[in-house]
């Protein structure tokens, strides 16, 4: 591993010219005077004096050299829809879709929320607010009201853009009366709603707020709105992520660093070139949507595949069919759909002519050496892990087969990535640890490479509370996860070390379930806890402790209780968030001087010894839930 070895150490020791090099892989208006200014740690300032435009390096510039390959390849297997648009259709339409949001008074500056399913539209509003310096944040379609409504409410947005519905599985999904309901809870009222009507479902429209997207694209069919410079530093999205309170987190990202850090990411890790093409499962609710459905391949030049639907429906074997209808060369996707995939029939993986892909890369969770093994076999193609936050924008570890070829192993994301000084420490004496098989809080040293946050929306202290101030004594990122090294230098990750769990690979605050399953009025008391789950990862199960429970002897109230609180979840915060079970107790496990037990609630649940009881108040709860999993 020389070569990498090198290229790594460059990255961390002569920082500024090695990101200068890279810095070269994109467009300036105006070229940076200084690569990093990191004078007030840990705020990271990438390219000063720099000028650039995200939405130019992923779509203006391409026009000129390969207006009429395909950018954005949009397929639904939910509608039937598939609709390729060339560079050149493309921005069109993110041209149309900015003169629409100027029109309704975006301006620079201002944020603009994006509620939609997967459809070729939420791509165009991506794009046109970076191309107009508004600052977009993105939120999944599978949140509910109350999700939408705290994200209302730390964004502040001047513009929604949203639609009737979206689909899964075949069936409609309705977005509009969540987002009405969202906009009635929120303190902040946007004086815009922008929708999209795919003639799925019918709504309502207030009059003077909500505005038809169909329509008003008709009156600026011809727009052309130019991209506007923007200084390195100036926000490009917002993405909420959960933490371990209930207020989700906006990581905000910058412009230059983060087109810099994609296009670095699209040649040193995925091999990307121009006319090739990126299919990446995930959704644009997501980071790996941003990073690699919408910003990373376009900017690389190649075209993206825009999936909407199930990886089961028409057939298990539809992402093969797309790879081999449009000739996919690089995928992206999560464990959790691997292991979907591993119940259906393994000939479906070798039914089609998947010549031309090179890699499948798969993120977001651990990847269990079985799933792996697996698909690998079924393939016959490298199947590559990485690991990565939405904080980071893009890997922290993985292998850089672009630098040079390196050897995966099972069950390891791989190596520290170019520009990321990741250590392990002793959470308790913050002291580091270098040796082999040590356990430790994975950590960077700062500052963060060009592409991660700058700070989170409105809220510098707590991004520097939150992320560097927990380990004692040192000014480093924590990751919030515990990770080992190998004698080879490659990275085991071995789970979190904060109350937020992963399920299906999305990631969720444990106390935002909690607050919401607190608001049912018969409940007195809840913990939530990641449980180990053959599908998902993880599942969340609830634990309560009922006000009344004179009625819950019986099995049929207990499951109506638990049917009322999943719902109550479901519209608060929407089906990702629901728990797989509600249990009921008669108190929560806690210690004599009232910290819950999590960890030994997790191990009762997945058949493991509970270890040291000792410092337990009342030992019944545990007796309880064991009786309730038989
Ligand atoms: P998110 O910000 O939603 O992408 O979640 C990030 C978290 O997911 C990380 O802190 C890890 O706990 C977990 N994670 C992401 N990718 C991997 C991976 N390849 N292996 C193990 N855990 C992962």
């Amino acid at each position: 591993m020389d070569t990498y070895a090198s290229f790594y150490q460059r990255s961390i020791q002569d920082r500024d010219a090695f990101w200068a090099e890279q810095a070269e892989l994109i467009d300036w208006h105006v070229k940076p005077k200084q690569i990093c200014d990191y004078s007030q740690p840990p705020f990271a300032n990438w390219f000063v004096g720099g000028q650039t435009n995200v939405c130019h390096n992923a779509v203006d510039r391409h026009v000129t050299s390969r207006g009429d390959q395909p950018a954005l390849i949009y397929v639904s297997t939910e509608t039937g829809q598939e609709v390729t648009y060339t560079f050149a259709q493309l921005s069109d339409e993110v041209q149309r879709m900015a003169a629409i949001m100027q029109s309704l008074g975006v301006k620079q500056g201002d944020r603009v929320l994006i509620y939609l399913p997967m459809i070729a539209e939420a791509a165009f509003a991506m794009l046109a607010c970076v191309r107009i310096g508004a600052i977009h944040s993105v939120v999944f379609g599978g949140f509910a009201s109350h999700s939408l409504a705290t994200r209302i409410d730390d964004a502040s947005p001047v513009l929604i853009i949203s639609a009737d519905a979206g689909s899964r599985g075949g069936k409609v999904v309705p977005y509009k009366p969540l987002l009405d309901e969202a906009m009635t809870l929120s303190q902040h009222k946007p004086s815009a709603v922008l929708m999209v009507d795919r003639g799925l479902a019918p709504f309502t429209s207030l009059p003077a707020r909500d505005h038809d997207y169909a329509a008003l694209r008709q009156q600026h069919l011809n727009a052309r709105v130019p991209c506007v410079w923007l200084d390195a530093a100036h926000p490009s999205y917002t993405l909420y992520t959960s933490g371990t309170t209930g207020k989700p987190k906006g990581v905000q990202r910058d412009t230059a660093g983060y087109t810099v850090a994609l296009a670095a990411s699209m040649q040193h890790i995925f091999q990307g070139q121009p006319g090739e093409v990126y299919f990446s499962t995930s959704d644009i609710g997501w980071v790996v949507g941003h990073s690699y459905i919408i910003y990373g391949p376009l900017i690389a030049g190649m075209a993206t595949l825009m999936y909407e639907g199930l990886p089961t429906r028409p057939h298990g074997g539809v992402w093969w069919e797309l790879v081999e209808k449009y000739q996919v060369t690089h995928m992206f996707s999560a464990p959790t759909a691997v292991r979907v995939l591993k119940k259906q029939d393994p000939a479906l993986l070798s039914t089609y002519d998947i010549s031309s892909l090179k890699a499948l890369y798969l993120a977001g969770e651990p990847l269990d050496e079985p799933t792996a093994q697996w698909i690998a076999d079924g393939l016959g193609k490298p199947i590559i892990d990485n690991y990565w936050q939405t904080e980071t924008g893009w890997p922290i570890l993985t292998v850089a087969n672009g630098v040079q070829t390196m050897p995966s192993k099972f069950g390891s994301p791989g190596v520290p990535m170019y520009g990321f000084n990741v250590k392990l420490l002793d959470d308790n004496t913050g002291e580091e640890l270098t040796g082999a098989q040590e356990k430790g809080v994975v950590v960077i040293e700062g500052p963060l490479p060009p592409g991660c946050l700058q700070t989170l929306w409105g809220d510098d202290e707590r991004f520097v509370k939150t992320y560097w101030q927990s380990v004692p004594g040192r000014l480093v990122y924590s990751t919030f996860d515990w990770g080992v090294r190998d004698e080879d230098g490659y990275f085991y990750i071995l789970g979190r070390t904060d109350d937020v769990i992963n399920v299906a690979g999305h990631r969720l605050g444990t106390r935002e379930i909690e607050e919401s399953i607190s608001s049912h009025p018969n409940v007195a008391e809840v913990a939530v806890v990641g449980v180990a789950d053959a599908l998902k990862g993880q599942a969340a199960m609830a634990f309560v402790v009922a006000k009344d429970a004179s009625a819950l002897g019986d099995a049929a109230a207990r499951l109506k209780l638990e049917g009322e609180i999943m719902k109550l979840v479901d519209s608060q915060l929407g089906a990702v968030a629901r728990p797989s079970r509600v249990l009921f107790l008669s108190l929560l496990p806690k210690t004599r001087s009232g910290k819950l037990l999590r960890r030994a609630i997790q191990a009762v649940c997945e058949n493991r010894d509970p270890g040291d009881l000792t410092t337990m108040d009342d030992p019944t709860p545990l007796q309880q839930i064991k009786e309730q999993l038989v």
